[in-house]
């Protein structure tokens, strides 16, 4: 029989996002300019802990698929650039089912925002559902983590998918009236759905008689796909 060792990770932070469901969370960071918010836990909330983090204009935060724990992992997993056919071994992929659940996402640092006393920190470019545990958070250092000579063959054969997304005219004053709170609303709608979130066996379709439905912060956004073209149909506030 074979023993493991086994180490505890703690929570040391969770991160309020726009994203309310995993559906159309863009695959990975920075491909949506969603703002996160960390608030650190009782026993790592010691300013001190982010002492010269203003230094570093992007950071890593490691943080744990809790939403998939329990649906374990698999050796291999389908791999949506492949049409989500093809199965790839789960450490040749970036599938949030894997072994410990840790992601990791290179995010942009916004800086620290103080709040009732505490000091918590402010990351664009999140590809986290809203609520997520961090375990860690460091610097993101270009000479090392940088390689631009890197490849990737998978994303060589399969782009991230591209449709161009337009609001309903009458979606007007709802837009403005969501915008008063969320600025950057109509841009983070845009640039989720741009990158077509249907499940891949859709998005060679260019016309569906459906409505996908996503919410972000608490808007709930109606969108339907016309002429190879995104179209926001709908904007009701959750409340
Ligand atoms: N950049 C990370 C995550 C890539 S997978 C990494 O490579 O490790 C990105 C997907 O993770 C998103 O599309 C979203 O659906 C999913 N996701 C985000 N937060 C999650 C969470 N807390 N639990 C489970 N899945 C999550």
């Amino acid at each position: 029989m074979t023993t493991h060792s086994s180490f505890t990770v703690t929570t040391i932070a969770t991160i309020a996002t726009p994203f309310k469901q995993k559906f159309a969370i863009p695959r990975q960071p920075n491909l949506a300019k969603a703002q996160g918010l960390i608030t650190f836990e009782e026993g790592f909330s010691d300013v001190h802990m982010l002492k010269g983090i203003e230094n570093y204009s992007h950071l890593w935060l490691l943080f744990i698929f809790h939403q998939n724990l329990e649906r374990g992992w698999k050796n291999t997993v389908k791999a949506p650039r492949l049409g989500g056919n093809a199965s790839m071994g789960v450490l040749a992929s970036r599938s949030t089912h894997r072994p410990n659940g840790i992601g990791m996402s290179v995010v942009t640092n916004k800086g620290t925002v103080t709040r009732d006393g505490k000091t918590q920190l402010l990351v664009e470019g999140v590809d986290l559902v809203d609520g997520t545990p961090l375990i860690d958070i460091k610097p993101y250092i270009a000479y090392a983590d940088s390689i631009p000579a890197a490849c990737d063959r998978l994303d060589e054969l399969n782009p991230i998918p591209y449709r161009k997304v337009s609001f309903l005219a009458r979606l007007k004053p709802a837009l403005a009236e969501i915008e008063k709170k969320h600025n950057d609303f109509s841009a983070l709608v845009t640039s989720v759905l741009s990158q077509d979130p249907r499940p891949a066996y859709k998005q060679q379709l260019d016309n569906e008689d459906k409505t996908y439905r996503v919410t972000l912060y608490n808007i709930d956004v109606g969108f339907e796909v016309k002429d190879g073209a995104i179209w926001v149909t709908e904007l009701v506030h959750l409340g």
